[in-house]
Parts: C-alpha cells; sequence; structure tokens
C-alpha cells in the first residue's frame, strides 16, 4: 500500500469509527446503528427495557473494541497483497514499537472485552455492572428482593404510556417513568430512583440555530443526585423545551439554580407585546351572554375559553398619517369570537414576513375564517355583559 492510499485509509476508517461509534440523527433514523443491525438478538426494549440495555451496552463494548483489530488486520493484508518482497514488509511486521504500542493492544482489548461480557453474562447477567448497579435499590426495607425484581419494576413502569422519553442526542437519552429515571448512553446506563433523588437544573448554554441568531436553542443541564450513597451521580443535558415535560413526570420539584435563566422564544415574547397592545384596545361589549356560554372552545388550541373578538378600530392610515387605498384597509370581521389571544396571535406571527421581525406589529394580516384584513388595533378583548 503506497503512503498517500493508506493515508486515505486510514481517514476512512476513522470517519467509519467515527460513525459507528457517535452515529449522527440520520444514521439513526436510517437504523444505521449497532443496536439496529442486532436488534433481533438484544431483546425488545419495550418488553424488558433492562435487559435489553445490558445486551446492547456489552454489544456496544465488544463492536468498538473490534474496530483497532479490524484496521490492523486490513492494513497489514493490503500491505503483504501489494509488497511481494517479504523482507521489507517483515521490517513493519516486525517492529518492536509498532507490536508493543499497536498491534499487541488492538488484538488484547477485545479479548479482554469478550472475557469480562462473558464473566458477567453467567447466571443470567447476574455479574454485569448494570444488575449490581440494580441490587442496590434491593433492600430489605424495600418492595425488591434481588437485581430482577427492581429491573421488573423498571420494565413494567416502562411498558406503561406515561413514561416521558427525551433525546439528549444520538446516543442519549433520558427515560422517565413514574418511578425511576434513568439515563441511556452506549455503554452504560444511570439509574436513579425518584423518591430518593433530588434534581438540580445548575447550568445552561444557549446556541444560535441560524445565521440571523433570532432561532436559538438552549440547553439544561440537570444534575440527578440520589440522597443514598452508594448510587452514583449523574447529569443530563436536554432541550430547554423539553424542561417542562420532564418536570410533569418528576414527582418532586426540580430546583432552578438562579445561574439558569429560560429564554423565551422570539415566538413567545411576539405574543408578549401582542397582548401588551390588545390590552390597551377597546374591549367587545357581547349583546348576548349566550354566544359565549354556548361556544366551544378557542378553535385553533381547542384548550383556552375564546376571549377576543376583532372589530375594526383603526383609522386608514399608515404610520406617517397617509390615507391607505383600498386595497390596504383594514376590513370588518362578522365572525363570533372563536379564538383564544394566544392563538390570534401566533397566527397573526406566523403570517408575517419571518426575515422582519422588528415591524410584526406594524403589519396585518386575515381572520382565519372569513379572512377579512385586520391589525393588531383591531383585535379586542371580549367583556361579557353583567
Ligand atoms: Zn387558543
Ligand atoms: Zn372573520
Ligand atoms: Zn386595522
Amino acid at each position: 500500500m503506497s503512503q498517500e492510499s493508506a493515508i486515505v485509509f486510514a481517514i476512512f476508517y476513522a470517519l467509519l469509527c467515527f460513525c459507528i461509534v457517535y452515529p449522527s440523527t440520520e444514521f439513526v433514523s436510517a437504523g444505521l446503528t449497532v443496536d439496529h443491525v442486532f436488534s433481533s438478538t438484544l431483546g425488545s426494549e419495550a418488553i424488558t427495557f433492562v435487559q435489553h440495555h445490558i445486551r446492547r451496552t456489552s454489544l456496544n463494548l465488544m463492536v468498538h473494541s473490534l474496530l483497532p483489530a479490524i484496521y490492523i488486520r486490513v492494513y497489514y493484508m493490503q500491505f503483504d497483497a501489494e509488497n511481494d518482497d517479504t523482507s521489507e514488509s517483515s521490517v513493519v511486521n516486525s517492529h518492536p514499537l509498532v507490536w508493543a504500542f499497536l498491534v499487541l493492544p488492538a488484538v488484547l482489548l477485545p479479548g479482554l472485552v469478550v472475557a469480562a461480557i462473558y464473566y458477567w453474562s453467567r447466571n443470567q447477567w447476574q455479574n454485569h455492572p448494570i444488575a449490581r448497579q440494580l441490587v442496590k435499590f434491593a433492600r430489605p426495607d424495600d418492595p425488591f428482593s434481588d437485581w430482577r425484581a427492581v429491573a421488573a419494576n423498571i420494565n413494567d413502569e416502562f411498558r406503561r404510556d406515561d413514561k416521558v422519553v427525551i433525546r439528549m442526542n444520538p446516543i442519549s437519552r433520558v427515560v422517565t417513568t413514574e418511578n425511576w429515571v434513568i439515563k441511556t448512553s452506549s455503554y452504560w446506563i444511570n439509574i436513579a430512583r425518584q423518591g430518593e433523588t433530588t434534581m438540580v437544573a445548575y447550568k445552561s448554554d444557549t446556541h444560535d440555530v441560524s445565521q440571523d441568531a433570532f432561532e436559538t436553542v438552549q440547553y439544561v443541564n440537570i444534575a440527578v443526585i440520589p440522597l443514598r450513597k452508594e448510587i452514583k451521580e449523574f447529569s443530563i443535558r436536554i432541550n430547554a423545551l423539553h424542561f417542562r415535560e420532564l418536570q410533569d413526570r418528576i414527582n418532586s420539584q426540580i430546583t432552578v439554580l438562579s445561574s439558569v435563566k429560560f429564554h423565551r422564544s422570539v415566538l413567545e415574547r411576539f405574543v408578549d407585546v401582542f397582548k401588551d397592545q390588545v390590552a390597551q384596545n377597546p374591549t367587545y361589549q357581547l349583546e348576548d351572554n349566550s354566544i359565549m356560554e354556548n361556544s366551544d372552545n378557542c378553535f385553533a388550541c381547542m384548550q383556552a375559553r375564546p376571549n377576543i373578538k376583532i372589530c375594526k378600530n383603526c383609522l386608514d392610515v399608515d404610520e406617517v398619517g397617509q390615507t391607505l387605498s383600498e386595497a390596504q384597509r383594514c376590513q370588518s370581521c362578522n365572525c363570533r369570537p372563536m379564538w383564544c389571544i394566544e392563538c390570534v396571535a401566533k397566527w397573526f406571527a406566523s403570517r408575517q414576513d419571518q426575515s422582519e421581525r422588528e415591524s410584526w406589529l406594524q403589519q396585518k394580516c386575515t381572520c382565519p375564517m372569513c379572512r377579512a384584513r385586520f391589525c393588531v388595533l383591531d383585535v379586542c378583548y371580549v367583556q361579557q355583559r353583567q
């Protein structure tokens, strides 16, 4: 193998290894991961969660430990095929430093891993580090007699629909069930029991996801601190958008340190400004209260009660007092109150030019039902007759 092709091969192999060890989201969704390829031998995660992860982490360790040995094997195969002059190849083959630092560890590593997995798997994985972690939850005063009872409880709770699973990155997830908080990663799963754990959001960081710096994504780091010393502390890092979802599944309050500030999205900030303006507009006096009493919830969110009516208030002039042409004027909308203020604000924002956020409030929009043009001055809170 020439020097150039050896380098190309090394780079290609390094990339391949990276994709195997740390698959990108595209690889994960395409099913090109170790877990997915060997899914039949791993057992179903949905049915036997703990056993699945014991096998999965062991398999990852096995496959990843083989990567250096496969590289050396392929490299020497190529080298031997291209060099008939055995004296030259034997120089490389027999170089003691190459052997000591590359070949020997590469061959020993999978050997050690196989021996460890063999030892762990005896007595139905009783020796596996994850099983040994679970046994710490089995105490005389607990309802669990041994690690299998703990595992059965986790499996049972994972099968229910009320679990919350949040993906942290392509190789890690946080799974929250009624009583457990679990972080899965390539070679290990961390487990904490909710009743005896405190959770502290201690750090947040924000990243731009687009050039205009309006769209940002915020991550929150949360320490999961078991009260019992023998159980290891761990930390999870989730998109701030998932924080509420996680908090709702955790039985106790997640402590948020004062250094952690949740950023509000552009849309949330717009909704606030929109509401402020609407609060200054005249209210709409409802003639007949039964319209509201008989009406359904907001058509968009299906949750809040409709509380606004589009009702033309604005004068037909632009910012500098020039009279607007017919085509630019707001129109009257005769729809009954059907939307809540939040949904109207979001609808309004969604109809605007995303690149001109500063001028959204001055723009117009059309009623979702009758398509009458309106501006923020025409959005009125509904006031019911006493
Ligand atoms: Zn709504
Ligand atoms: Zn309308
Ligand atoms: Zn208007």
